[in-house]
Protein backbone atom coordinates (compact mmCIF):
# COMPACT_ATOMS: atom_id res chain seq x y z
CA UNK A 1 0.00 0.00 0.00
CA UNK A 2 1.54 3.39 -0.85
CA UNK A 3 1.24 5.85 0.60
CA UNK A 4 -0.80 8.45 -1.47
CA UNK A 5 -3.51 5.76 -1.63
CA UNK A 6 -3.20 6.55 2.07
CA UNK A 7 -4.25 9.66 2.34
CA UNK A 8 -6.35 9.55 -0.71
CA UNK A 9 -9.72 10.95 -0.19
CA UNK A 10 -12.21 11.19 -2.61
CA UNK A 11 -15.28 13.36 -2.51
CA UNK A 12 -18.16 12.62 -4.30
CA UNK A 13 -18.80 14.96 -7.21
CA UNK A 14 -22.08 16.26 -7.93
CA UNK A 15 -22.96 19.30 -10.51
CA UNK A 16 -23.90 23.08 -10.37
CA UNK A 17 -27.58 23.43 -10.07
CA UNK A 18 -27.57 26.03 -12.31
CA UNK A 19 -24.97 25.68 -14.65
CA UNK A 20 -24.81 21.89 -14.36
CA UNK A 21 -20.20 22.03 -14.00
CA UNK A 22 -19.36 19.35 -12.01
CA UNK A 23 -18.45 20.34 -8.66
CA UNK A 24 -17.83 18.43 -5.29
CA UNK A 25 -20.41 17.64 -3.08
CA UNK A 26 -18.90 20.08 -0.32
CA UNK A 27 -18.50 22.95 -2.36
CA UNK A 28 -20.34 25.96 -1.42
CA UNK A 29 -20.42 27.52 -4.43
CA UNK A 30 -20.00 26.68 -8.29
CA UNK A 31 -16.37 27.27 -9.52
CA UNK A 32 -17.47 28.30 -13.02
CA UNK A 33 -20.81 30.45 -12.23
CA UNK A 34 -20.03 31.04 -8.40
CA UNK A 35 -23.80 30.34 -7.74
CA UNK A 36 -24.26 29.12 -4.01
CA UNK A 37 -24.90 25.16 -3.39
CA UNK A 38 -27.08 23.71 -0.90
CA UNK A 39 -26.94 25.98 2.15
CA UNK A 40 -25.79 28.97 0.30
CA UNK A 41 -28.04 29.48 -2.32
CA UNK A 42 -29.33 33.00 -2.43
CA UNK A 43 -32.11 33.83 -0.41
CA UNK A 44 -34.49 34.38 -2.80
CA UNK A 45 -34.31 31.14 -4.39
CA UNK A 46 -35.70 29.65 -0.53
CA UNK A 47 -39.18 29.12 -1.12
CA UNK A 48 -40.02 30.66 1.74
CA UNK A 49 -38.86 33.96 0.47
CA UNK A 50 -40.28 33.09 -2.89
CA UNK A 51 -43.56 32.69 -1.65
CA UNK A 52 -43.47 36.21 0.70
CA UNK A 53 -41.83 37.73 -2.26
CA UNK A 54 -44.67 36.82 -4.56
CA UNK A 55 -47.59 37.96 -1.82
CA UNK A 56 -46.12 40.64 -0.54
CA UNK A 57 -44.55 42.79 -3.41
CA UNK A 58 -43.62 40.53 -6.73
CA UNK A 59 -47.34 39.18 -7.26
CA UNK A 60 -46.73 37.16 -10.60
CA UNK A 61 -43.39 38.40 -11.33
CA UNK A 62 -42.04 36.25 -8.14
CA UNK A 63 -42.74 33.37 -11.03
CA UNK A 64 -39.40 33.11 -12.55
CA UNK A 65 -37.80 32.38 -9.31
CA UNK A 66 -40.42 29.66 -9.03
CA UNK A 67 -39.18 27.73 -11.75
CA UNK A 68 -35.32 28.71 -11.25
CA UNK A 69 -34.90 27.56 -7.41
CA UNK A 70 -33.31 23.87 -7.25
CA UNK A 71 -35.39 23.55 -4.00
CA UNK A 72 -38.35 22.25 -5.24
CA UNK A 73 -39.79 19.66 -7.85
CA UNK A 74 -41.18 19.86 -10.72
CA UNK A 75 -44.39 19.10 -9.38
CA UNK A 76 -43.83 21.60 -6.62
CA UNK A 77 -43.24 23.84 -9.41
CA UNK A 78 -46.14 23.57 -11.37
CA UNK A 79 -48.34 23.70 -8.35
CA UNK A 80 -46.94 26.78 -6.87
CA UNK A 81 -47.12 28.35 -9.84
CA UNK A 82 -50.82 27.53 -10.43
CA UNK A 83 -51.36 28.67 -6.26
CA UNK A 84 -49.42 31.86 -7.19
CA UNK A 85 -51.54 32.83 -10.59
CA UNK A 86 -54.83 31.86 -8.88
CA UNK A 87 -54.11 34.11 -5.69
CA UNK A 88 -53.12 37.01 -7.75
CA UNK A 89 -56.36 37.12 -10.49
CA UNK A 90 -58.24 36.45 -6.91
CA UNK A 91 -56.85 39.68 -5.88
CA UNK A 92 -56.91 41.65 -8.91
CA UNK A 93 -61.05 41.37 -9.22
CA UNK A 94 -61.09 43.33 -6.11
CA UNK A 95 -58.69 46.32 -7.13
ZN1 LIG B 1 -22.43 26.72 -11.84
Amino acid sequence: MSVASTFEVRIPVTSCWRCGHAIDSEDLYCRRCETGQGPRLAWYYRPVWIVLLAFTALGPFALPLVWRTPRLSPSAKWITSVVVLAIVSTALRFV
